[in-house]
């Protein structure tokens, strides 16, 4: 089992014939408690906040697509970044890249600020500035790489070298990537989060967040967070991610394949003057996302995401309204395409002048690439842009 491939063990790992019907699809453990032989001798479940069968499958599967030993599910990706932030003592300081998922700042800003944290939001593609802010008290690295939305990579392994000479954490929020194009851990992280709302999930139909390490006593205390706090997701939701991380591979591979054709056309057919995409050799830091972002096979992978900026808001609005095939919505990471404007979505509670200083104006478009027919992905564009 130890040697198996990616996807294989996306396939198979937590996924074992069910020992008492054969049943080849993994039960959903409804249940919400269980039955004890004897007062504290129980079957390995108790009650489901605490441990649930279909949960423990979709955990042990997600571990170890992710290189880790272990993980735990909550019921969202905050859900599960929350658990990693209750980690630090008050008075511990953290450094974050600067332009995080923006429901992640809103929670820094607005709840752990309260708690006595301290966080310094850095640029994280410049490992002088790391060496520069790190310090004793600096207990915690989080970073995004590539970033959302501005897609800044940072360099995890170095990153990593840094953290352990002052025995700090470094955490790897790797959404935007998933398990099929970098694994964190293998670059030194020492923790890995998800949203698994994105592309573990891939079909827009469920929200969930995980959290995995190979430090198993870490993971005792996310563990003890899990069930003590309760952000659990539901079986239901853990039977939909275990089904849907069987078919990642396929699924990131075509979105990253549409990606980089999609990228190139717009960079080179179109009169933007700003496409952004990791894939593309002019992106400043395509050395490093070629090393770092690859997939199980070791070959470079860019992701999904591109960034165009429109100029003016008439062009905007006026690109938005022309769209087909593409939908206006937020999020990533699913067989369908779509297109949003993080500076009034997904950034919209970041202040106006940090997102200016990241280069995030009003008229820049993320598009998230699905698995449709790239040519048909090309002309909505084309016909859209002109
Ligand atoms: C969506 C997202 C999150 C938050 O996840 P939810 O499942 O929406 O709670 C965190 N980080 C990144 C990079 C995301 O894209």
């Amino acid at each position: 089992m130890k040697n198996w491939k990616f996807s294989t063990k996306s396939i198979h790992i937590g996924n074992e014939p069910d020992k008492e019907t054969g049943a080849v699809s993994a039960p959903i453990h409804l249940s919400s408690t269980f039955a004890q032989d004897e007062v504290g001798e129980d079957r390995g479940f108790d009650y489901s906040r605490a441990i649930n069968p279909t949960r423990q499958k979709l955990e042990e599967n997600l571990a170890a697509l992710e290189s880790g030993k272990t993980s735990a599910a909550f019921a969202s990706g905050m859900a599960a970044t929350t658990a990693v932030f209750q980690l630090l003592n008050s008075g511990d300081k953290v450094l974050m890249s600067r332009n995080v998922y923006g429901g992640t700042y809103r929670l820094v800003e607005t709840l752990l600020k309260k708690q006595d944290l301290s966080f310094n939001y850095l640029d994280m593609r410049s490992l002088d500035k790391v060496k520069e802010a790190i310090s004793d008290d600096v207990k915690m690295v989080f970073i995004e790489s590539p970033t959302n939305p501005m897609l800044e990579l940072a360099d995890i392994k170095a990153i990593s070298e840094i953290c352990i000479r002052h025995n700090c954490l470094l955490v790897v929020d790797n959404t935007f990537m998933s398990p099929y194009g970098q694994r964190p851990i293998e670059l030194g992280a020492h923790v890995v989060v998800h949203s698994t709302t994105k592309f573990i999930g891939g079909h827009s139909d469920v929200v969930g967040g995980i959290v995995i390490s190979n430090d198993l006593i870490l993971m005792d205390r996310i563990k003890h967070i899990q069930k003590t706090a309760g952000a659990v997701p539901g079986p239901f939701d853990c039977w939909l991610l275990l089904r849907s991380s069987k078919t990642l591979s396929l699924r990131a591979a075509k979105q990253f394949d549409n990606a980089l054709i999609i990228a190139k056309w717009l960079d080179s057919k179109t009169d933007l003057k700003n496409v952004i995409y990791p894939g593309l050799t002019d992106h400043p830091q395509y050395r490093l996302a070629s090393e770092q972002q690859l997939n199980p096979d070791g070959e470079p992978v860019y992701g999904s995401i591109i960034l165009i900026d429109l100029e003016t808001i008439q062009r905007r609005d006026k690109f938005l309204s022309l769209l087909n095939v593409f939908t206006l919505a937020e999020s990533l990471g699913g067989v369908e395409s779509l297109a949003s404007n993080p500076f009034h979505m997904t950034h919209g509670s970041v202040p106006e002048k940090d997102k200016i200083e990241m280069g995030l104006t009003e008229t820049i478009i993320r598009l998230s690439i699905g698995i449709e027919d790239s040519s048909d992905l090309i002309n909505d564009l084309d016909n859209a842009l002109k």
